[in-house]
């Protein structure tokens, strides 16, 4: 019964929780769930993303790919002259930049991150995402 008990409160207690995937503390605010997961948002930008990082040969074909076509889309350029003039910047103030949707500039970021062209990484406590 006790043991019951805790486990129902510690269902309730869901403000801190980590990433299923890496075990980082997320705030409740930017907590994603993703296929039954919870992950993170590098995590879920990750999953988000058709290539893994650490999968070796997702990495090297999005290289072979951007080397041959030399291609990036208008958007992932758009990012990249931002990042390039800012030194980086926040995501949502990025998203705001292009006018385009947080899950838009995801998906784009994602693809970039795999080119090894854009990453994130933390200043003075904020994430941002700047050349690679
Ligand atoms: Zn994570």
């Amino acid at each position: 019964m006790r043991m019951a008990e805790n486990w129902i409160q510690e269902g309730k207690e869901d403000r801190n929780v980590n990433c299923d995937k890496c075990g980082a503390m997320i705030e409740e605010m930017e907590k994603a769930r993703f296929r039954g997961q919870i992950l993170c948002e590098d995590c879920h930008m990750d999953a988000l993303s058709p290539a893994r990082p650490c999968d070796p040969w997702a990495v090297y074909t999005a290289k072979s790919l951007s080397t041959q076509e030399g291609a990036v889309s208008g958007t992932q350029e758009k990012i990249l002259k931002i990042l390039e003039e800012t030194g980086g910047v926040e995501p949502n103030r990025l998203a705001e930049m292009l006018q385009i949707k947080m899950a838009e500039l995801e998906r784009e970021f994602a693809a970039l991150r795999h080119m090894e062209k854009a990453r994130g990484k933390m200043k003075d406590g904020k994430k941002i995402i700047c050349l690679w």
